[in-house]
């Protein structure tokens, strides 16, 4: 009968083996449900389904069978938990026709600088020669009318309901920002956030898109959750600073998109070091590792580690993030070679 501790060599040997498309494993990707022993010796695992796609569930269970039956001599039993059509029932999740992908930024907590990395994403993607569109979803804090430097500029209309994003720089802009003035507080309940949400995916003329990248919500509460049910993310970058607190938070927001089946494409530890511009030595403020030890833990790739430069801010408050209008600084760097593991990461 299969032991504990062979049941650890299952699971060691699954988290070897990547979803189809992407750099990450089944095993942290939560398509491995459950290992059990079963009466024969062998194994009976449960595998969720959560693509519709029955060619890319035959692909998995085929490497597994591979890794199982050859490389260790264990038997293994399939059982599959088709969460794919219960999720696809229950949540209706919006699949957008023009976007070929959908990327997500998230973070566990607010002022960690994710909206930051999502404009720098954006500009970045578009740098490598995709087209690309900003979906600023940041309802509590909306950052892309000030990253891009949009004042007073309204959405034009498409017709009915639907409206045409703003383009900047090459990028298709979407914001709640471009709704409200600065005088209305924007203390939006629930409900209120999804449609808003709702509207924007349904409403937007993009046009063709390589990548859609959402910049979500600060934290993990319902308007994260919902949000994440609601769009078909392809993967999500979770972005943190490096000290505890906020790692202990990007940790709960890994988990919470788990829960949701969305892909964890990986973490960006920002305002890793500040870089002394007299003397050029690192100075760890908020600690240092916490991103990596995090990313280890949760079984993810660190995607990216940005320094805290003061010239990232700047970019930003003067309308134009960092990664154009200074394409030769260090984090401009980082954040092309964020978005080359980003592109890489993404399911063909
Ligand atoms: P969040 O979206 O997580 O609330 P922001 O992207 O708005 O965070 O960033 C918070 C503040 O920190 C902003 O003023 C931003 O310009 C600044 N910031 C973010 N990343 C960096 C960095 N790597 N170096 C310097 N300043 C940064």
């Amino acid at each position: 009968m299969a032991t504990e501790a062979s049941t650890d060599r299952v699971i060691a040997a699954l988290s070897r083996i990547n979803y189809p498309g992407y750099q990450t494993d089944i095993v942290s990707l939560g398509i491995v449900e459950q290992v059990a022993a079963a009466d024969n010796g062998g194994v009976v695992l449960t595998l969720r389904q959560a693509t519709a796609h029955e060619e890319v569930m035959r692909q998995i269970a085929g490497e597994i069978h591979r890794v199982l039956t050859h490389d260790l001599g264990i038997k293994a039993e399939f059982r599959v938990h088709q969460i794919a059509a219960e999720l696809g029932a229950a949540t209706g999740r919006v699949r957008m026709a023009d976007a070929a992908h959908i990327v997500a930024v998230a973070s566990g907590k607010g002022g960690v600088g994710k909206s930051t990395v999502a404009a720098n994403l954006a500009v970045a993607l578009n740098r490598l020669g995709y087209k690309v569109g900003l979906l600023d979803a940041d309802i509590y804090g909306p950052s892309v009318p000030m990253m891009f430097g949009i004042d007073n500029e309204r959405p034009q209309g498409a017709g009915g309901q639907s409206f045409y994003p703003i383009e900047k720089y090459g990028i298709k802009l979407i914001s709640i920002g471009f709704f409200v003035t600065d005088k209305t507080p924007i203390i939006w309940r629930g409900p209120m956030v999804m449609g808003a949400v709702r509207q924007f995916i349904n409403d937007t003329v993009w046009g063709v898109l390589d990548f859609l990248v959402v910049d979500l919500p600060p934290g993990t509460g319902d308007a994260q959750l919902t949000l994440a049910q609601l769009v078909s993310i392809d993967g999500v970058v979770i972005v943190t600073t490096p000290q505890e607190v906020a790692t202990a938070d990007a940790q709960r927001a890994v988990r919470m998109f788990r829960q949701v089946h969305c892909p964890i494409l990986g973490i960006v530890e920002n305002m890793s070091v500040f870089i002394c511009p007299d003397c050029g030595e690192p100075d760890e403020i908020f600690g240092s590792g916490g991103g990596l030890r995090m990313a280890k833990a949760e079984r993810v790739p660190l995607l990216a580690e940005i320094p805290i430069f003061p010239e990232v801010r700047e970019a930003s408050d003067a309308g134009k993030p960092l990664t154009l209008a200074h394409p030769e600084h260090p984090a401009s760097a980082a954040f092309v070679e964020l978005a080359r593991r980003v592109a890489a990461g993404m399911p063909n």
